[in-house]
Parts: C-alpha cells; structure tokens; sequence
C-alpha cells in the first residue's frame, strides 16, 4: 500500500503507476478502494478532502488485505461479491436449527 500521497508530486505518481505500482485508489478513513477513474472519487479530490486520505494499491488482493473493500460505484460487480462472501462469513456462524 502506498501511504502519505500527499507528500507525492503528480510526475511521481504518474510514473507509480506507469510501472504497475498503483492500480487502485482507496480512501483511508473509509476503507474503500476502487478504480483511478472512479467518478466518486474525483468528486472528493476536486473538493480537497480526498487527498490526505488517499491511498494506493497495486491489486485487489492487496486491498481486501488491509480491510478495504469495493467501491459500489465504480466496481458494482466486486462490490456485490465483496457483500455476498461477507454475508456468507456472518450466516456461517450463526446456528442452524434442526
Ligand atoms: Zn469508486
């Protein structure tokens, strides 16, 4: 995961993820990651509250890892099987009657 990008100049990130080190984008505070074009979260950094909670990851599995999930906006499909394997984690433990 890539940290503090705000202390990161456009050229670097640029080049981060022209050499595959930046895939996607997540915001800290909310722990979710979704696609650098996601519509969401150029809403946010061109309001200037993104920024400093901006954070990158080079795979999806890197994200799931730190707790992150989907964004339901720009990665629906993800988003929905993120849901569904969470729902499945939850039910499992519950006790089934007889
Ligand atoms: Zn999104």
């Amino acid at each position: 995961m890539i940290d503090q990008t705000a202390h990161l100049s456009k050229r670097q990130l640029v080049a981060l993820r022209k050499q595959g080190e930046i895939v996607f984008g997540g915001h800290r505070k909310h722990k979710i990651y979704g696609t650098l074009i996601c519509k969401g979260a150029k809403r946010w950094i061109a309001k200037g509250h993104y920024v400093k909670q901006r954070v990158f990851f080079n795979s999806e599995k890197e994200a799931l890892e730190y707790g992150y999930r989907p964004c339901a906006q720009c990665m629906p499909k993800e988003y929905i099987t993120w849901k569904a394997s969470r729902f499945c984690t939850n039910s499992r433990s519950q006790k089934s009657g007889d």
